[in-house]
């Protein structure tokens, strides 16, 4: 008999964490953080609902933090184990967890100051950068398509989940004294709409799937409009006279919007001088998508370059990459005929900030949005037309023209989940994570109605057995 137990992501997108027991032998699927305000935040400070120094394996989907986030600190609370994921995921993870580790500290130290100050006692930082070196040593990478063995009786295998760059569906297959288990958990399945990824794979059979419903209540508008609205916006601004932000997620759509600038630099659509990748985390991530071309899609590269394994140069000559932050604020000197794609997506911080405080006022300047922006996040003020917003404490009145690009997102949509499901042959037992209650209600009642599955939506802490 195996139990699942939902310890994260269940009915809600962040936090992603599962735990599989069977015969003595307990594996961790995901280690996610909690994301989207303070309250959410929280709790990833909170002690483990079990005891990491007695797990046997974690098996990672891919690296983004929601997933992988609180691997240090299984690490600092005693877990010594192996990290099974792919290989593009532990490059990935090397650049997220260091990247979240200095935020993390650099938090910890501001926090630490103002109480010192106060006569108050310091706080401890969850985490530092030597259990982020701890979590990197562990990882076994286990390439797509090859079967692994964890401790002699659960066999692991990746099939190409097409999210993010690495991104897995885990297949755990279990010898039981009482027979054969298949346990299959989608991790983020990716858009096949999408540029850049291929289309995620489908399995075929397993006795329980674990399935993210992010997007289970829609369908994404199509990209067809999504590269015309771009052109539109690069073509106004260069008539304004006015600079370009556009503020991009490191990873995915930092380099999807790089092809889109490609792609229509190659059809004489990009009137500006400079394009600034200005986001020291989007220049590693792009890198790391450029070594990996193998795992994109070769139709979608052809449309920028004929010869693959090429960098984001080769097809854009304009590029400038800033890594220093000095080359950063040499930026805010340019008044016109340039874009800036720089984080956070959201705005909530980072680079984009200091242009936005240098552009956001000006009527000439447009800042094209392609991410979504979650409520509370100064991107969502801006595309919801505030007039006026805060930037480093200061007014700002919002001038500059906004267009938000449809299209983009990394997630599969409803019909695609749908479709997703459909290849599994019955009977199978389907338990829905990775979505806002609403979403994966809705994604319920779609799966009974077309395809006759009745699916669970399981509550954080319960578990099944199988
Ligand atoms: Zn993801």
């Amino acid at each position: 008999m195996a139990k699942l137990t939902f310890w994260g992501a269940a009915q809600e997108v962040t936090g992603s964490c599962h735990l599989l027991e069977t015969d003595g032998l307990r594996i961790l699927l995901d280690c996610g953080m909690h994301q989207g305000g303070k309250q959410a935040e929280r709790r990833n400070g909170e002690p483990f609902p079990f005891d990491p120094r007695h797990l046997d394996a974690v098996v990672l989907s891919h690296g983004h933090l929601d997933h992988s986030g609180l691997l240090p600190r299984l690490f600092k609370s005693g877990y010594k184990g192996p990290v099974y994921c792919t290989e593009a995921t532990r490059n990935l993870l090397a650049i997220m967890l260091e990247d979240a580790a200095s935020l993390h500290l650099r938090d910890v130290e501001w926090e630490n100051r103002r109480r010192r100050r106060a006569g108050k006692p310091e706080i401890q930082p969850w985490y530092d950068m030597e259990d982020v070196l701890h979590v990197l040593e562990h990882c076994v990478g286990v390439p797509y398509h090859e079967t692994r063995t964890i401790n002699g009786h659960v066999q692991l295998y990746f099939y190409d989940a097409c999210h993010i760059i690495g991104s897995a569906i885990v297949e755990l297959r279990i010898d039981e004294k009482g027979g054969h288990k298949k346990l299959v958990f989608s991790g983020d399945l990716g858009n096949p709409d999408a540029v850049l990824m291929k289309d995620p794979e489908f399995v075929t059979d397993a006795d329980v799937v674990l399935m993210e419903g992010t997007y289970g209540d829609r369908d994404h508008r199509t990209m067809d409009n999504t590269l015309e609205e771009l052109g539109d916006a690069l073509e106004q601004a260069s008539r304004d006279k006015g600079n370009v932000l556009i503020p991009a997620f490191a990873v995915g759509r930092t380099q999807e919007m790089l092809f889109h600038l490609g792609v229509l630099y190659k059809q004489g659509r990009v009137p500006q001088q400079k394009v600034f990748l200005d986001s020291p985390m989007g220049i590693e991530v792009t890198r790391l998508y450029t070594e990996y071309m193998d795992l994109l899609d070769p139709e979608d590269l052809k449309q920028v370059s004929a010869k693959l394994g090429d960098d984001p140069k080769s097809y854009l000559p304009m590029l400038t990459l800033t890594e220093d932050s000095e080359d950063s604020m040499a930026i805010n000197r340019i008044k016109d005929g340039v874009i800036i794609i720089a984080g956070s997506g959201m705005c909530n911080g980072g680079r984009i900030r200091h242009h936005l405080k240098h552009n956001i006022w000006r009527s000439e300047c447009h800042i094209v949005f392609p991410g979504f922006q979650a409520r509370g996040t100064l991107g969502r003020q801006i595309v919801e037309g505030d007039k006026h917003v805060k930037i480093f404490g200061a007014d700002f009145m919002v001038r500059a023209k906004v267009h938000t690009l449809g299209g983009f997102s990394a997630h599969a949509g409803q019909s695609q989940l749908l479709e997703w499901a459909s290849h599994f042959k019955p009977p199978t037992r389907f338990y829905l994570v990775h979505g806002e209650p609403d979403a994966l209600a809705v994604l319920q009642q779609k799966l009974q109605v077309k395809l006759g599955i009745a699916a669970e939506i399981p509550a954080e802490g319960t578990s099944i057995v199988f």
